[in-house]
């Protein structure tokens, strides 16, 4: 659930979710349609599909139990390095680090060097011993991300409170670093939606917006395509971020009975299934329509 989002966010979901799923075997034995409904609004629904389905995994495969070896926890669906170190780390105590941005962050400003010129897993080999001078790995793993967020934030370190301020060069350094901006990435896409006069929209998996290519959207252009834009009426005009991307969307429709092949009605009242808060605005503004 963390993943792209924040602990605020995520607090409730969390909750409600470990209420209705008290284990891994009833979370394993549920449906897919059940988990998505507990998830929605928190977005990037592939994460319940691959929990769903590591679930399964690890109750049919291991016995209930996470594997005790890297490469077999990033064979299961959803988990890559960061997250299978942190697995590692925090159930089995291992001396491992889960690089996210925030230990990142710290690494490069203990040693007062811009986080593009560190070679991470070479300062962790080389800086071994150092780093894992303890019996509590899962504890060190925990704290560098808590650290990371709470006293060497990103904008406001709280230097005089830190307790290892004089390890720091950061710190104890006249030349400070500069910390880089997170960079966001701002695109420009026209939406065109079929519509029918019977109060439907045609939708299709086959978008360009790869973060939510499991869903069906209506098409999706690159507005600077605008000789696609012949017939097609402008609704309105808005804008929605996700992760790292800002969208300016411009969106259009025309009343049509033929669509193209890959594409499906659905009914824009009728529809309860679950769908991403993405497609749901869509919905809202063509619904004004009919
Ligand atoms: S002294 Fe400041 S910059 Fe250095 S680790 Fe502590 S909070 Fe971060």
């Amino acid at each position: 659930m963390l993943q792209q989002t924040q602990v605020a966010t995520v607090i409730p979901y969390f909750y409600k979710f470990t209420k209705k799923y008290k284990n891994l075997e009833s979370l394993a034995n549920s449906k897919e349609k059940s988990i998505l409904k507990l998830w929605e609004g928190l977005g990037y629904y592939r994460r319940a599909r691959n929990l769903l389905a590591t679930s399964k995994i690890l109750v049919n495969k291991y016995n209930s139990k996470l594997p005790k070896n890297v490469d077999e926890i990033k064979n299961l669906p959803g988990i890559g390095d960061y997250t299978s170190n942190v697995l590692i780390a925090l159930i089995y105590n291992r001396p491992t680090l889960a690089l996210d941005g925030n230990v990142k962050r710290v690494i490069s400003r203990l040693i007062n060097t811009n986080l593009d010129k560190i070679d991470f897993k070479l300062f962790i080999k080389l800086n071994k011993k150092n780093i894992f001078n303890t019996e509590r790995n899962s504890d060190l793993v925990e704290a560098l991300m808590e650290f990371g967020a709470l006293i060497c934030n990103p904008k406001t370190p709280k230097c005089n409170v830190c307790p290892i301020k004089k390890k720091c060069d950061f710190f104890n350094s006249t030349k400070k670093i500069k910390h880089l901006k997170r960079t966001m990435i701002q695109k420009n896409i026209n939406i065109l939606c079929y519509l029918s006069k019977e109060g439907k929209i045609a939708l299709t998996k086959k978008n360009n917006l790869g973060f939510l290519n499991t869903f069906n959207l209506p098409q999706i252009e690159n507005a600077k395509n605008k000789k696609k834009l012949k017939n097609w009426k402008l609704l309105s005009k808005y804008k929605n971020s996700i992760s790292n991307k800002k969208l300016n969307i411009n969106l259009y429709y025309k009343f049509s009975k033929n669509i193209p092949l890959d594409y499906s009605w659905y009914s824009i009242k009728k529809n309860k299934d679950f769908m991403p808060s993405f497609t749901k605005k869509i919905f809202k503004q063509v619904s004004v329509l009919f």
